[in-house]
């Protein structure tokens, strides 16, 4: 009983903050707004004036003591969506409408910009894929969203553990002429590969990428240190999901580990869900890397903002369980990540102990500054208006809104 009026005043409290953390002005012909929080740099009160879409200026400004933080960021930034409510973006089927659906569900989770991400497939439906969503970037309000794709694979390991949950009967080398074709029909979007650098060609067409800034990134691989440190010489600037797309028993001194963690000239992308990494080996990463060199990933799966339940996914009978776990149980393993990036940020500050800015720099800076996004990623004047506000209970973010070019696309229902 107690908890249930603490949890309402908490409610009643944050309805009121965020009633006033929203205003609009008209000066002249342009619309103006503020929005007001606790500037997630710091923690103190600051309200952010919008022009135009765009960041005008950040003032400080005094509160009530007896307010409920409720902060304010930037979007988060995700380079790895595979699908998110039951839309697979390697899926057959794929249309412009369900990807609107995805990009739409995302906002409700914070994600502002997002990579969908297109895994190992036959030639035709990396083709099929690709074309759709190069399509739906003319749907103006996909592509403030979307800014390119991810392909994750053909190019990876054949081996067992190291590919992953990637079919094998997709795998294979990497083929420049066949990835031109693709790349033509992403309208050239693609932004990142994800490859192993171990398999033959893979040299060449990581030069090739860096030639047509493509970002290279390394994973589902068994690389020895060797091949890994070419692959960076060449130019791979990131380590897909690390820690994960690698076998269950591997040597304890040559592994694919170990390279990719000691050379600071590669970034690492982690997924901090609970589920795909153990909190210790995200500590490490988090050290080795520093805080820079870090970016959270969901690797989200179409399950992905469903209600917990069973589904019947590819074929597979699994269960989506309240804390965001896709499990199979006939064969007692994961299927794939259902926990948005938020959940990241939460976890990630649990885990190491960072700060909160530290937690979202590794979910909006660095992404921005990996792939080059000049006009999103931070709070700064000039920058695109694309904020979240959200408040923090034992370590969990909850969305309460999510603005994009200066437009609210997402308040929750407490409003
Ligand atoms: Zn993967």
């Amino acid at each position: 009983m107690y908890y249930l009026k603490s949890c309402a005043s908490f409610c009643a409290l944050v309805i009121v903050f965020l009633i006033f953390s929203c205003s609009l002005i008209f000066a002249g012909d342009k619309e103006v707004k503020e929005v007001a929080g606790l500037f997630y740099l710091d923690g103190k009160p600051i309200t952010i004036r919008i022009i135009d879409g765009k960041i005008d200026n950040i003032s400080r400004k005094t509160v009530k003591q007896n307010e409920k933080p409720v902060y304010i960021a930037p979007g988060f930034i995700d380079n790895q969506i595979n699908g998110y409510v039951e839309i697979g973006f390697s899926s057959e089927g794929l249309t412009v409408q369900g990807i609107k659906k995805a990009t739409q569900s995302l906002w409700k989770a914070g994600v502002t910009t997002y990579l969908p991400t297109v895994i190992t497939s036959s030639h035709q439906r990396l083709i099929e894929n690709f074309k759709i969503l190069a399509q739906a970037l003319k749907d103006p309000e996909i592509a403030r969203s979307v800014p390119g794709f991810h392909m994750e694979g053909p190019y990876i390991s054949p081996v067992d553990g190291f590919r992953g949950a990637h079919n094998k009967k997709w795998v294979r080398p990497p083929d420049w002429e066949e990835f031109q074709k693709i790349y033509q029909a992403a309208d050239k979007k693609i932004f990142q590969v994800t490859l192993a650098p171990e398999i033959e060609g893979a040299m060449d067409f990581i030069r090739n990428c860096v030639k047509n800034d493509i970002i290279v990134a390394l994973g589902h691989h068994n690389g020895s240190a060797e091949i890994i440190e070419q692959a960076i010489d060449q130019g791979a600037k990131i380590a897909t999901h690390l820690g994960n797309g690698c076998a269950n028993m591997i040597h304890r001194h040559t592994n694919p580990l170990w390279p990719q963690l000691s050379d600071d000239r590669l970034m690492a992308s982690i997924i901090v869900d609970g589920f795909h990494l153990r909190p210790e080996e995200v500590r490490v990463f988090y050290k080795a890397k520093g805080i820079n060199n870090i970016i959270l990933t969901s690797d989200v799966t179409k399950l992905a903002g469903m209600p917990p339940g069973e589904y019947s996914y590819d074929g597979r009978d699994v269960v989506l369980t309240p804390e965001g776990c896709i499990k199979f149980p006939a064969q007692n393993v994961l299927a794939g990540a259902a926990s948005p990036i938020s959940k990241g940020v939460g976890n990630v500050m649990k885990f190491t102990q960072c700060s909160l800015a530290d937690a979202i720099h590794m979910a909006t800076r660095n992404p921005a500054k990996l792939y080059g996004f000049k006009d999103r990623g931070e709070l700064r004047p000039g920058l695109r208006a694309d904020l979240i506000l959200f408040s923090i209970e034992d370590d969990k973010l909850h969305i309460h809104k999510t603005i994009i070019a200066g437009e609210v696309v997402y308040s929750s229902k407490d409003l």
